[in-house]
């Protein structure tokens, strides 16, 4: 029965990759995945729990490489948000997650958002303080310029989030390096500017995926969106995309969205269709 994912790490070579849990979230799955089916959802019932909600994780990565410390996505704050109809979604953990790794919130030298939804950057502040005050803080232009000067309740919160990056901001581009061994790829239809990372060491890859996928039942169903994908096509083709080159043997990925046991992964391929495979 799926449950919140808690702490988890992965070594991709020399670097350390830690998923900083930080709550979850219980929807309904037919407002959640739109293109799915009730008879579809009996095939796929293990990815539902006890109620036939569909359950997601919520948090952000450690990267620890070298001498840098890079926080991806900062989960969702401490906080309960209600979507009325579809569910609710909460965090509250995750510098308690953090503080499994021994890294303190003033050594992370770079923060980078796949994305601007509440989740992904929720704990960008603390109590009116940047959260990693030594940190640079980075996002593609294309999400930034998206989200920046509203107030959509799933994007970045006016005050908490974006005037407190105002001035603290860097924009990254496709194909950045923006620590030893972790690049950024381009990887909108979720978000417009939404991006995934590649981390590498020796004969290792990690693909960071961000909300290009949100449950592992996107293995056998890639297209199926998730209701938050805001450019429907766009979202497939980046998925199809991402599934391809995740079947190269050498490169496991990372999904925040995952249940519990599942945040690291590789895909794997057989009879006809992909399977999630737990590293
Ligand atoms: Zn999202």
């Amino acid at each position: 029965m799926p449950t919140f994912a808690g702490p988890d790490r992965i070594a991709v070579g020399d670097v350390r990759v830690t998923f900083l849990a930080d709550g979850g979230g219980v929807t309904d799955p037919h407002v959640a995945w739109p293109d799915s089916t009730p008879e579809a959802w009996d095939h796929h019932r293990r990815h539902l729990d006890e109620n036939g909600k569909f359950v997601t994780s919520v948090g952000g990565f450690l990267v620890e490489t070298g001498d840098r410390k890079v926080v991806v996505d900062t989960g969702i704050g401490d906080m309960r948000v209600d979507f009325p109809g579809v569910g609710y979604f909460e965090g509250g953990r995750f510098l308690d997650s953090l503080a499994t790794t021994g890294v303190a919130p003033e050594e992370v030298t770079d923060v980078v958002y796949t994305h601007l939804h509440l989740d992904h950057c929720g704990w960008t502040t603390t109590e009116g303080s940047l959260t990693f005050p030594n940190a640079r803080h980075l996002v593609a232009a294309g999400e930034w310029d998206h989200w920046h000067g509203g107030d959509d309740p799933a994007g970045p919160d006016p005050v908490r989030v974006q005037q407190a990056l105002e001035g603290n901001l860097d924009h990254v581009s496709d194909g950045e390096t923006i620590a030893p061994g972790v690049d950024v790829v381009f990887t909108p239809g979720h978000t417009p500017g939404h991006l995934s990372l590649v981390v590498s060491s020796g004969v290792s890859r990690l693909l960071i995926l961000g909300d290009a996928m949100h449950c592992a039942v996107q293995m056998s169903e890639p297209q199926w969106n998730i209701a938050f994908d805001m450019d429907p096509d766009m979202a497939r083709a980046t998925r199809a995309r991402l599934l391809q080159e995740l079947e190269r043997p050498d490169t496991l990925g990372a999904a925040c969205h995952f249940a519990s046991g599942l945040t690291f992964g590789r895909v794997l391929v057989g009879e006809g269709t992909r399977y999630w495979g737990i590293n």
